[in-house]
This record gives structure tokens, sequence and C-alpha cells, in this order.
């Protein structure tokens, strides 16, 4: 099972990757986490990823996607993975074929959350609250809106015409939304 999480920044991403990925056994594989772990640890990838994420601004994809390989090639991935955060631009979106492509499977599917933007802005703001990450500042918030607008929601076409996408209402409760994800998952999976 490879999946592909996508939803505008504060949509629940995160809270549903888990949820998806461990009922299928499979690992959720979020770049941001990733990239957070990296700042808090001190790494080299953690200093370069720190000051583009403190702005709202996206890593570069040369780093992020070496990143992303690299995970993928860990012996847990090898049944398949729930991406939650990339890809995010088109050239990952290329890249990330080629690394599907190299193990010699496919791509299951892409499902999208969607929240509207009142509702998103109130989300992020809450979640700064309680847990105090450095780019949800209303500013870096807008950045980060702004970006995935530019260079992310361009992807959910790409996607579309490859038959591959399934969008979900994101508001509502959290468990309700998780059926949204498998039903909608189970729709496409038979078509
Ligand atoms: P959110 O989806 O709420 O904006 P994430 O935790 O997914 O937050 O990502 C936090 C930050 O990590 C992003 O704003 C960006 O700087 C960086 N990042 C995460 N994934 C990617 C990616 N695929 N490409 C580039 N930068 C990324």
């Amino acid at each position: 099972m490879r999946l592909i999480l996508m939803g505008p920044p504060g949509a629940g991403k995160g809270t549903q990757a888990k949820v998806v990925a461990d009922h299928f056994g499979i690992p959720a594989i979020s770049t941001g986490d990733i990239f957070r772990a990296n700042v808090s640890q001190g790494t080299e990838l953690g200093l370069q990823a720190k000051k583009f994420m403190d702005a709202g601004e996206y890593v570069p994809d040369e780093v992020t996607n070496l990143m992303v390989r690299n995970r993928i090639d860990e012996d847990d991935a090898r049944p398949g993975f729930l991406l939650d955060g990339y890809p995010r631009t088109v050239a990952q979106v290329a890249e990330l074929d080629g690394m599907i492509k190299f193990t010699g499977h496919e791509l299951d599917a892409v499902v999208v959350l969607t929240v509207n933007q009142d509702e998103l802005v109130q989300r992020l703001l809450q979640r700064a609250e309680v847990e105090n990450r450095t780019d949800d500042t209303e500013d870096v918030i807008r950045r980060r809106q702004e970006l995935y607008a530019e260079e992310t929601e361009p992807l959910i076409d790409v996607y579309r015409e490859r038959g591959k996408l399934v969008e979900v209402d994101g508001i509502g409760e959290i468990d309700e939304v998780t059926e949204r994800i498998f039903a909608a998952l189970k729709s496409v999976r038979e078509s």
C-alpha cells in the first residue's frame, strides 16, 4: 500500500496519517516531523532545514528528496508507506515517481483533506498555543498557505488526471474523518 495524504497546513494530515498508516501496517512518513526531529537533535540536516521552516518556506527539493529517498529505503517501508507532507512541488512528484518505480510497485491513492480557510486559521492558531511550533505565527502561517496554493495545490490536478485522487471532507470529529478516508480508499481501490 503506497499512499499520499495531502491538504493545506492545518487540515489534520498528521493526525489522520498515523491512524490510517497503523491500519494498513505501514509507516507514516511525515517530512515535517523528520525535519523537526533533526532540528531538535541539531543535525546537519536540521541546520539546513531550520531557516526555511521558520520562514514558512519550503526546504529545497534536493534536500527533501534525498531525505525521503533514504527513509523509503528503510526496511519497514518495504510493504508500503503513507507520505504526509510530500510531495509538495512538481519536482518532488517526478522524484517520487522514480522512487516508487524503482521498488516495482505503484502508487495506490492520493487522499486530499479539504478544509475551508476560516477553520484552517482557527486550528493553526490553536495549535500554536498547544505545541509551541516556531512556524505557527500569523505571518508565517500566511506564507505557508500562500506557498501551498502556489506550489502544492496544482499537484491535486496532476494526480486527478492519473485517476488516483480521492477528496475527503476534513471537517468533523477525528473518527468521522478517518471513516471517510477508509470509505474513499475502498472506492478508489475497487475502481
Ligand atoms: P504543515 O503541513 O502544517 O505546514 P509540516 O509539519 O508538514 O507542516 O511541515 C513543516 C515545514 O517543513 C514546512 O513549512 C516546510 O518548511 C518543511 N517541509 C515539510 N515537507 C516539505 C516538503 N515536502 N518540501 C519542502 N519542505 C517541506
